[in-house]
């Protein structure tokens, strides 16, 4: 097998179609060579080295040492030099990349192949400042990300040279100076008990070891845990030759994207730094300028770049994220990959590049990711004009959006009070890859350092979360638990809300609005619904949910729980109670004639709002003790005898009766509506006479009346006479019809697995998968909590069934019960109405499988649209 691909001008082997072999930093830097772009060469070790490394028991796999010798060889004839060479020596950069962009691995290791021997030729030929500078920076990040040695102890030895010296910056040491500081780091390794490797393949050797286990560690662990990313072998390692961005006023090094990730622009943005390397950029030691600056400053090669971040713009079809130094007045491009991006941006670039002419809207709707409209559909402020006498402080813009949260200081806070129900906003001195998990439990993310690509602003910017940084007017005291926002004092737990837009942050909570579709992203929605095939519904229970629902486009009611109609008022819920707690038939009709006018109100207002789309009602599914007050038993049943005039003993039998085991397997669903058929008949009559009512003042109505949780088709025929009775009934007192369909929740597996008997009643099917995962894995929906961690960490679950279906297993049952279902009723309309409605990979499976349509949360319709028209196009 080949393992190590070389990539520059003379011997290029790879391309950017090879990510998951080269990862996406190898891949890209080939296809920089091979559209002639100005890369460093160098060589790429392959992902599935990596692979081997690790089960070989971390040992690389034979023969792959020489072919990196043999690899190398080829670099130093292009270059003219000679690795470890203190005549012309070569010097590399040595970096992880796994297939998909994943910080939590090793960082970069510069200048790697210096000794004290080759340090005098490279001081010879640059200059002995340059040379002593570089070795020193080298045994610091050779010492600190390859052999462990703390960054601090190298720091602290620098810090004491200046004060020695009585300097204020590095740049006022001598060569001198700067050969003694690289002499004590020599000693901080013999002080940590290790020694420092002079031989520089020995250095390039335990690198590139070093690049392996960092795919192993906690960090990278985690955030793959995080990220959901599986299925990936390992990282390659990319050995690059050296460019030198701090060989004086000629030379620069900078990052940009070509577009504006958090709002779109298309304007270059970025940060870049004069005489200066890489790291210099993002460790914030001084401030870079603007990629504007440029212009001024160097505007030949501003020019230059300009123009290959064009050409990688029109080569890939894709906002680019960019790496570049400029080695005395020659540019070279030292990496790039596709820009993460906020949602908003995302959306106006794909459609910035349908105007452009880059793209068709076909290809523009493929380019935004589902998940990531969430962002657009988040709220904003309510008016931002009525907060600005409470902003307290301003930061960087670093993720747009507005979040409201209250203060916590570290990421387990955040966690925890996550846990607990609340919303935070984590306010922190700057981020590390550790505290991903806690960043992810955030509403946003405040910190005091770093710029618009610093850790915090990155990853908040793929998720997003509110995000500000560089809020220089923050100052922790994490000891005290409080923070300063100037003069402003904010302590734990306290609310704040902060405008990632603006970078502003404001003492206490501020209103939120629901954003719209309107502007590019109404353009944008408009290409997904020409190209989307399957429909979109939505679960509301309200006329306000379903207006909303239809505003973000729900082509329909998939589910409404009317149980939870009855929670609306007290009243209600009070009458509900008489209900439960009737002694006979005659009491429990009374109240449920009680119950009928609000059941046909609500109806009335569904049907209106969704005038001309389906609504799909579901007779009364939970358990009864739910409608029950919490609380003593001795003073539930005192109230309740109260509330309805019923007698104290009689009431706590009747609850006594009603207490379950395990209520999600007990008196549920239509075993209720079979046991006292006049609840049904309620509902019955309640739907069709609203739909009649209705009707006759024009509204076009569809009601598809639903039975939950049948195991049986006996179950469901006897709910479906009782249904079929009562409309014949109330057409009969109205005079009038209405077309309605009876159907039902597939939500038990062996209704899934007789489907073909269920469809010789059902006129639909809907997969209730809440339910249909329940009770497929035996996980109780509402005691997942307990175990599901674990079992993620322990990767028995890659991921919670209850949020994405799991395919394999409820996935077969619903494939299944759709062909048996329509093999009985070849036109049996079939939808899905659980969480998983929403989820985008979920969506793309019930699209293979020839649903009709999914029903989600309101909030959720514009993401599933998106989802349904990627699976079709
Ligand atoms: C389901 O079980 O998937 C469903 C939609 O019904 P509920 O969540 O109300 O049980
Ligand atoms: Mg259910």
């Amino acid at each position: 097998v080949k393992r190590v691909y070389n990539f520059g001008k003379g011997k290029n082997d790879g391309d950017a179609s090879m990510k998951s072999l080269l990862g996406g930093k190898g891949a890209n830097l080939a296809e920089m060579c091979g559209i002639g772009l100005a890369v460093p060469p160098g060589f790429t070790i392959t992902t599935e080295t990596c692979r081997a490394f690790h089960n070989n028991d971390r040992t690389l796999p034979e023969g792959c040492w020489e072919d990196t010798l043999a690899a190398l060889k080829v670099v130093e004839e292009e270059m003219g030099q000679k690795f470890g060479d203190a005549a012309n020596p070569l010097l590399l950069s040595v970096r992880s990349g796994a297939a998909v962009s994943m910080p939590g691995m090793m960082d970069t290791v510069l200048n790697l192949g210096l000794s004290d021997n080759v340090v005098e030729g490279l001081a010879a030929k640059a200059g002995g400042r340059f040379a002593y500078d570089a070795y020193r920076r080298f045994l610091d990040m050779f010492g600190n990300v390859v052999m462990g040695v703390p960054h601090e102890l190298f720091e602290e030895q620098l810090e004491a040279m200046k004060k020695e010296k009585g300097v204020e910056f590095d740049t006022d040491l001598s060569a001198e100076d700067m050969k003694e500081v690289a002499h004590r780091y020599k000693q901080v390794y013999v002080d940590q008990g290790t020694q420092f490797p002079d031989d520089p393949y020995d250095q390039l050797r335990a690198s590139i070891y070093a690049v392996f286990d960092s795919w192993e560690s906690d960090r990278a662990k985690v955030y793959r845990q995080v990220a959901k990313l599986t299925g990936l072998g390992g990282t390659a390692v990319n050995v690059q030759t050296m460019a030198f961005g701090n060989m004086g006023d000629t030379s620069a090094t900078g990052v940009l994207f070509t577009r504006n990730p958090a709002n779109g622009d298309k304007h270059l943005y970025g940060e870049y730094l004069m005489n200066a390397q890489g790291e210099d950029v993002v460790a914030g030691i001084r401030t870079p300028l603007h990629i504007d600056d440029m212009k001024a400053e160097m505007p030949q090669m501003y020019d230059e770049l300009v123009r290959n971040c064009d050409l990688l713009e029109r080569h890939y079809k894709e906002m680019q994220d960019i790496e570049f130094t400029i080695q005395e007045g020659k540019l070279f491009m030292l990496q790039c990959r596709t820009g993460k991006r906020t949602g908003m941006s995302a959306v106006k670039i794909a459609v910035a590049m349908v105007d452009e002419g880059l793209i068709t809207p076909e290809e523009a709707v493929l380019k935004v990711d589902a998940n990531h409209l969430d962002q657009l559909l988040h709220p904003q402020f309510e008016d931002e004009a009525a907060y600005k006498d409470r902003v307290v402080a301003t930061g960087l813009p670093a993720s747009p959006g507005a979040s409201v949260g209250q203060v916590v200081f570290t990421a387990d806070d955040a966690e925890t009070m996550k846990a607990s129900g609340h919303d935070v906003i984590l306010v922190r001195k700057e981020t590390s890859p550790e505290d991903v998990k806690g960043m992810h439990s955030s509403e946003g993310v405040v910190t005091q350092l770093g710029g618009m690509t610093s850790h915090a602003a990155v990853v908040a910017r793929g998720w997003g979360k509110t995000c500000i940084t560089g809020c220089g007017d923050l100052q922790i005291d994490e000891g005290n638990g409080s923070c300063r926002f100037g003069n402003t004092v904010v302590n734990e737990h306290d609310w704040i809300s902060i405008n990632g837009t603006t970078g502003e942050v404001i003492v206490g909570k501020c209103p939120l609005k629901q954003p719209e579709m309107v502007g590019d992203l109404g353009r944008f929605m408009h290409w997904v619904d020409q190209f989307r095939t399957m429909g979109v519904y939505t679960n509301a229970d309200t006329p306000e949910d379903a207006a909303m629902a239809r505003e973000n486009g729900a082509e329909g009611i998939g589910l409404c729980r009317t149980e939870h109609m009855f929670f609306a008022t007290e009243e209600r819920i009070k009458t509900v109670r008489k209900m439960i707690v009737a002694q006979s038939k005659e009491d429990r009709v009374k109240a449920l004639d009680e119950l009928l006018p609000f059941q046909r109100s609500d109806f009335e207002g569904l049907f209106t709002a969704m005038d001309g789309l389906p609504v799909t009602i579901r007779l009364l599914d939970p358990p009864l003790h739910e409608f029950l007050p919490d609380g003593d038993m001795d003073e539930v049943v005192e109230m309740l005898a109260r509330e309805t005039g019923g007698k104290p003993a009689d009431i706590a039998e009747t609850i006594e009766r009603l207490e379950e085991l395990n209520p999600m397997l007990g008196f549920r669903g239509c075993r209720l509506a079979i046991t006292y058929p006049e609840i049904a008949e309620m509902q019955a009559r309640a739907i069709l006479e609203a739909a009649v009512n209705v009707s006759k003042k024009g509204v076009k109505v569809q009601p598809d009346i639903m039975v939950p949780l049948i195991g049986t088709s006996a179950e469901l025929k006897n709910q479906e006479s009782l249904v079929r009775r009562m409309a014949e009934k109330v057409f009969e007192e109205k005079g009038t019809r209405v077309d309605y369909r009876v159907g039902t929740m597939i939500e038990i597996p062996r209704a899934a697995l007789l489907a073909d008997q269920v469809a010789e009643t059902a006129e639909f099917f809907s997969f209730g998968t809440n339910d249909l995962t329940q009770m497929t894995f035996g996980y109780s929906r509402d005691d997942i909590g307990k175990f599901l961690q674990v079992y993620l960490d322990k990767g028995i679950l890659q991921v919670d069934p209850f949020q994405v279906l799991d395919e394999e297993g409820v996935g077969q049952l619903i494939k299944m019960a759709t062909e048996k279902g329509r093999a009985t009723r070849p036109n049996l309309k079939v939808g899905l109405c659980g969480e998983q409605g929403g989820d985008p990979a979920s969506v793309k499976f019930v699209y293979a499988v020839g649903l009709d349509y999914v029903s989600c949360s309101p909030f959720r319709v514009p993401i599933a649209r998106l989802a349904a028209a990627q699976a079709s196009v």
